[in-house]
């Protein structure tokens, strides 16, 4: 069976999200109809939204049901009509790639957005919309948002954040002041394909789908009440175990990386030393390629990433690696363990041994190749 270590990318489905949903499935009813199956599934749209929203501590918001994290972050950056933007050099190429002439924040070597320099950018471009992230999905680094939002509003900014990793492992109170928040519902072991933006109360967004005019006019197209449905189980439970996964999640992490780190010593932890997400660690084995290393752990049946898999599969260099690390080999040579709500200790130590396994087989310095007195 394999140990499946990469809830980052995306999280298993949890099961009471599986029955919420093949419940939603059995019903009928487009919520755009007036009769009396399409109020219901309206009534049960809206009941989700207030549950999401409150995953992220925002009664008061409004929020737009999207087809990802990807499509909310898209929909923040094009539609919220800012000409000037600025992206921390961290973001999810879903901010990126939605805004490719924008000014790029720097991070310092711990993966932290360096707030001289974002104050210093404020004041010198015209205002429009900054975009970081709650917390890298490479790293785990968690980013001050609340006092990005202090300083980009000072400077009449207004704030996107990218809350796709952070969502259910941070204290939502970090986010009351930011203007929109992405969302996205599986990471949090809803289902994959729904996402989600809410959006400070009275800012208008221009929609990127027109069409029937769902979701008051900003996203066309029938909304998915199936995935809606799993996506607000999901919320809803992340929201009542974040406390008490956050201690049992932030246990294991440490057990991984007590446990590379005893067993080699040339091991590095990119973003160690900041604040991290309770879930996540990059673990860079220098001298040997990160793609080599997710193909090693997959074969021994551990399931984990590369900083940066695209989507043909291939292993791309980490563009936050690079960031945090200018010049530096680390970008190419880092993977990504992210654990989550089915995961355990025996998961913990079962990857450490074939971490353990694959380091005195391909590391440089550990090969016998490389000790003088071994024959080849
Ligand atoms: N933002 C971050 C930080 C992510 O990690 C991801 C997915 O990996 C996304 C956005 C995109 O979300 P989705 O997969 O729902 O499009």
């Amino acid at each position: 069976m394999t140990i499946y270590l990469d809830y980052n990318a995306t999280a298993p489905v949890r099961p009471a999200v599986i029955e919420a949903m093949t419940e939603a499935a059995r019903r009928h009813g487009n919520p755009s109809s007036v009769h009396a199956s399409g109020r219901a599934a309206r009534h049960r749209i809206e009941a989700a939204r207030r549950d999401i929203a409150a995953l992220i501590g925002r009664d008061d918001g409004d929020v737009i049901f999207t087809g990802s994290g990807t499509e909310a972050d898209a929909l923040a950056v094009r539609g919220l009509g800012r000409t000037s933007i600025a992206v921390s050099a961290i973001e999810h190429d879903a901010v990126l790639a939605a805004a490719p002439g924008a000014a790029r924040i720097p991070v310092a070597s711990d993966g932290v957005v360096d707030l001289c320099a974002l104050e210093a950018l404020l004041s010198t471009e015209t205002p429009g919309l900054v975009c970081v992230m709650w917390a890298n999905n490479e790293t785990g680094a968690v980013q001050p948002v609340a006092e990005i939002a202090r300083l980009a509003h000072t400077a009449g900014w207004l704030l996107h954040v990218d809350a796709v990793q952070g969502a259910g492992r941070l204290d939502p109170a970090a986010l009351s002041e930011a203007d929109s928040i992405a969302l996205s519902a599986h990471k949090l072991g809803g289902p994959p394909g729904v996402g989600a933006l809410l959006v400070r109360e009275g800012l208008a967004v221009t929609a990127l789908i027109g069409g029937g005019g769902q979701e008051r006019g900003r996203r066309s197209g029938t909304e998915n009440d199936i995935g809606i449905a799993g996506f607000a189980v999901a919320a809803t439970i992340a929201a009542q175990e974040r406390e008490t996964e956050v201690a049992r999640l932030s246990a294991l992490r440490s057990r991984i990386e007590d446990g590379v780190r005893r067993r080699a010593t040339d091991v590095r932890i990119p973003g160690g030393d900041a604040d991290r997400l309770c879930n996540t660690v990059s673990v860079a084995l220098p001298g040997v390629a990160a793609e080599t290393q997710v193909m090693t752990l997959d074969l021994a049946g551990i399931a984990v990433s590369a900083g940066s898999a695209c989507s043909s599969g291939k292993v791309k260099r980490s563009h936050v690696l690079d960031a945090m690390f200018p010049g530096d080999p680390v970008a190419a040579e880092a993977i990504r363990v992210s654990l989550g709500w089915n995961s355990t200790m025996d998961d913990c130590d079962r990857f450490l041994h074939a971490w353990g396994a694959m380091r005195d087989r391909l590391s440089p310095v550990a090969r016998p190749s490389n000790a003088e007195s071994v024959p080849e």
